[in-house]
């Protein structure tokens, strides 16, 4: 059974996933222009009318406005309201796994980091490097109390070097961004970690790779959006780690 403090502990959760979710809305949409993240307000990218609060509350204020704007009723994107949910939605699975502890606000921290450069790739076709450099930073400070330093460098160096060699054999196939956001997403999972998150990457990239040349929306010459399939691996990876390592196990063993 669940009970009312459960429920509003998720709610809460979730609202507060939201929250996040619309304030990497504003560094998706900053971040690769180098525009200020903090000491400017918030503005329509058709008309440029600054917003006011209320047309700032997360999904409400899309849902309210049927995802225009109040002053131009130009369309807003609709990656808005599709950040603002996968986060919630990331938060409370980390939630469910780790509870009120400091797995919970890593967990978070990377899932922002991941969402973050999986949009900014998606639209702009860059991560940035404030992004990136920050991940490396967090994630190795952060293992001092988790993974262990010497586990987080190992996946820092595994996670970059075969991504880096991944890059020079497909001759630009794989982008600065690409192989920076893995050894982020190393710093995050250790050496053990990077070893799945490489494979796993690997399958997913293979199937997208070819659903889109079976739909024929891509050929063999066009390169991929790497960005949001690291990112998806890394926090598949972060957060069922031990079983994919039993799941690993059970297959070399048969
Ligand atoms: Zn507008």
């Amino acid at each position: 059974m669940i009970t009312l403090i459960e429920i509003i502990v998720y709610l809460g959760i979730f609202i507060i996933g939201l929250i996040i979710g619309s304030f990497l809305n504003v560094l998706i949409s900053r971040l690769p222009y180098k525009e200020s993240i903090i000491f400017s307000r918030s503005y329509c990218l058709q008309c440029k009318k600054k917003l006011k609060p209320f047309d700032l509350i997360p999904l409400v204020s899309f849902l309210i406005t049927k995802g225009r704007c109040r002053y131009c009723n130009k369309s807003i994107s609709w990656y808005y309201p599709l950040v603002e949910i996968i986060t919630a939605v990331c938060f409370i699975l980390i939630f469910v796994e780790h509870n009120l502890s400091l797995n919970l606000l890593i967990g978070c921290l990377l899932v922002s980091i991941l969402i973050c450069s999986s949009f900014t790739d998606i639209t702009t076709g860059l991560i940035p490097n404030r992004l990136t450099y920050f991940g490396v930073i967090a994630g190795l400070s952060l293992s001092y109390f988790t993974i262990g330093l010497k586990e987080s460098l190992l996946g820092i160096a595994f996670l970059f070097g075969i991504y880096l060699l991944a890059a020079i054999i497909s001759q630009g196939g794989l982008g600065g961004g690409d192989i920076k956001l893995a050894a982020a997403i190393g710093a995050f999972t250790g050496l053990k970690g990077s070893f799945f998150v490489f494979i796993i990457a690997s399958i997913i990239g293979g199937v997208w790779a070819s659903l889109l040349l079976i739909s024929k929306k891509a050929s063999l010459k066009t390169a991929i959006k790497f960005g949001p399939i690291l990112s998806i691996a890394a926090f598949i990876v972060w957060m069922y780690l031990e079983q994919l390592i039993n799941l690993y196990m059970s297959i070399i063993l048969n």
